[in-house]
């Protein structure tokens, strides 16, 4: 299949789309208007229908028209391509095979069904929302929660039901003849239940507050029902289907990928998180996800790690003990695997976010976030078992936290919650310090012998040097320039690929960006879409990653088809043997950077062989320059 995204951009008129969002004033062939990008008042916007692009003179924001819906609607790249296919009158079909290139056909029209079925029964939850008959549904959202209808519209919040008529979507859904959907699908989804006895059929939601859980395509996968009734379950899932499964897919992943912030806050109900985005958050800095009474799995762990921009996590569950042992058991999965793990600290004793909104307001949210006023996580296990288990053995207690500093410990830690433990237990200094020592010893020999020596003395943070930094940026530049040759000429991808001397790069972003140059070499004569596609399948890519890949993309389709780039690599071939050179070096040194810095500042490693390391990268790096001037 040739590019959807050439087809889309080719077909579909830039100016009509914008002009949806923003008033465009047409002078000479193009079209002006405000930028939405930035704060604008004189317009800086040009649209040009011819080149199809978009280009702000002013904070120099540019792309086509699906780069346009992306960054206007703040929603992902693939949603926005989607959006605009079906708006071109695309089959879900066609679109499908575009996203799962992979699954096999019969699949293919089958995902295809459910996910118009599910949108469908979206759109018919939404509308029964904000029917007359569900006022009071919708007023208490608005009244009793705070929400805003802006926050009720953009996270889609649906209710299912019409007075009492227990299987009242169904009805609607299965009178779409057309669509071709039956009670067997719509049993599958769980959009109805049948009574084994009577077999009588009910919605599955029946008087819940629905709220759809998408992938992180955008496409609704499945729904979250919400009692408000005193039901239960409180929570009601959608079953797992060939697009759904509970450990695979996190409610607003798919949001927090598009922004792509450092903090994850990760809350227990979706209100909570829509109250936290009602506040106002700041959504470059903050994302948010719901655990929706789920355990956190392996999976949903793996799926944040692939999220390499997360670095900090957030936690803020309920104010009650339930809340708390949730807090401790999740927080130590992200200790684990090192993350900067914070605990809000709840001052006004709300039971939880939601109800900080409706009692305190929008700032007080905000003002939650504030890191200072946060603990961390091992101050706040350290209160919580202190203050809960105060009925257990203080020895007991005393050896589970020495365990936990021992065990995640770096030569912080001691300095860092000494007081903290001697202010809470009352025990000794000199007991706790020979205590830590032999359960430091017993345990974890290795890892904490230089650890013991170094807890009063506590080291600064690794930096490195704005050199190094600046290098690191050069790198990701080149490497950039490198793919968008290796998109234009895939031919050249196996040489480029063995031509490069380092292969592996200290960041996830450039090893990605060397998998795909590699990818690309190995499957001669495939497209670079089906490529694409198939490191998506095998979840090699982050969503960043692609993202970026099909951006690459669309601008090289519409420089070949504006002549701007020669067709063929002959051209380019010093261009490029001359990049690849430049990487090889800039990877050098990065490395001599690198070995210099902890030469200065790290006492903990072997510094001869470290300024060995260096000797040969220099001559190395030098040999670069003789080369250069030849
Ligand atoms: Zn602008």
């Amino acid at each position: 299949m040739n590019s959807l995204i050439n087809e889309i951009i080719e077909h579909t008129n830039i100016v009509d789309v914008i002009g949806k969002y923003v008033k465009l004033k047409k002078s000479g062939a193009n079209y002006f208007c405000l930028c939405p990008f930035h704060p604008d008042t004189n317009p800086s916007m040009s649209v040009s229908p011819k080149k199809k692009i978009y280009k702000c003179f002013s904070c120099g924001a540019t792309g086509n028209v699906i780069t346009f819906v992306q960054k206007f609607k703040k929603i992902s790249f693939a949603q926005a391509l989607k959006e605009l296919a079906i708006a071109l009158g695309y089959s879900q079909e066609k679109i499908n095979r575009y996203f799962y290139p992979n699954k096999q056909d019969k699949n293919s029209a089958k995902i295809a069904r459910f996910h118009t079925l599910y949108a469908n029964a979206n759109e018919i939850f939404k509308l029964l929302l904000h029917s007359e008959v569900n006022k009071k549904c919708l007023n208490y959202l608005l009244n009793e929660r705070k929400l805003s209808l802006n926050t009720i519209n953009r996270f889609e919040i649906g209710f299912c039901g019409h007075n009492d008529d227990q299987a009242f979507v169904h009805n609607l859904l299965i009178s779409k003849k057309d669509e071709n959907f039956n009670d067997d699908d719509l049993l599958k989804l769980s959009l109805i239940s049948i009574n084994d006895k009577t077999q009588k059929i009910t919605d599955y939601f029946h008087h819940r507050i629905t709220f759809p859980i998408k992938d992180k395509n955008g496409f609704i996968i499945g729904f979250i029902g919400r009692t408000i009734e005193q039901k239960t379950p409180k929570y009601l899932l959608s079953k797992e289907t060939i697009l759904f499964s509970k450990s695979n897919n996190l409610f607003n992943f798919e949001n927090v990928c598009v922004n792509q912030p450092a903090t994850l806050i990760i809350v227990e109900g979706n209100i909570d998180l829509i109250s936290l985005y009602e506040a106002g958050l700041n959504e470059k800095e903050y994302g948010v996800i719901a655990l929706m009474g789920l355990t956190f799995t392996a999976e949903h762990m793996k799926l944040i790690k692939n999220a390499k921009f997360i670095k900090n996590i957030l936690l803020w569950f309920d104010n009650d003990l339930a809340g708390k042992k949730t807090t401790i058991t999740n927080g130590m999965k992200f200790l684990k695997e090192n993350y900067n793990v914070f605990v809000v600290k709840n001052e006004k004793g709300a039971k939880d976010v939601n109800e900080i909104l409706v009692n305190f307001g929008k700032n007080e949210i905000l003002s939650c976030l504030n890191d200072q006023k946060n603990d961390d996580y091992i101050s706040f296990y350290i209160k919580t078992i202190c203050h809960e288990m105060k009925y257990l053995n203080i020895n007991a207690i005393i050896h589970d936290i020495l365990l936990l500093l021992a065990k995640y410990g770096n030569s912080l830690f001691w300095s860092k919650y000494i007081d903290l433990i001697v202010q809470l237990t009352k025990v000794d200094r000199n007991d706790l310090k020979n205590t830590y020592q032999k359960i430091a010893k017993q345990k974890y020999v290795v890892k904490n012998e230089i650890l013991l020596e170094k807890w009063d003395n506590p080291q600064k943070k690794e930096k490195l040097t704005e050199q190094y930094f600046s290098l690191l940026q050069s790198l990701k530049r080149s490497l950039k320039d490198l793919v968008k040759y290796v998109i234009l000429f895939p031919e050249i991808a196996i040489d480029v690929y063995e031509q490069l001397n380092h292969k592996e790069m200290e960041f996830n972003f450039l090893n990605q960006i060397i998998c795909f140059i590699k990818k690309v070499g190995s499957m001669p004569n495939t497209s670079i879409e089906k490529i694409i596609a198939n490191l998506i399948e095998s979840n090699n890519i982050t969503i960043n990653f692609y993202d970026f890949i099909s951006s690459q993309i669309d601008e090289i389709n519409w420089l070949k088809k504006n002549k701007i780039v020669p067709l063929n690599h002959q051209k380019n071939q010093e261009k490029i043997s001359k990049l690849v050179k430049k990487i090889d070096e800039l990877c050098y040194r990065l490395r001599y950077e690198k070995n210099k810095y902890k030469i200065l500042n790290d006492n903990d490693i072997d510094k001869n062989k470290l300024q060995k390391n260096n000797e040969i990268l220099f001559k190395q790096i030098k040999n670069f320059k003789i080369n250069e001037k030849k």
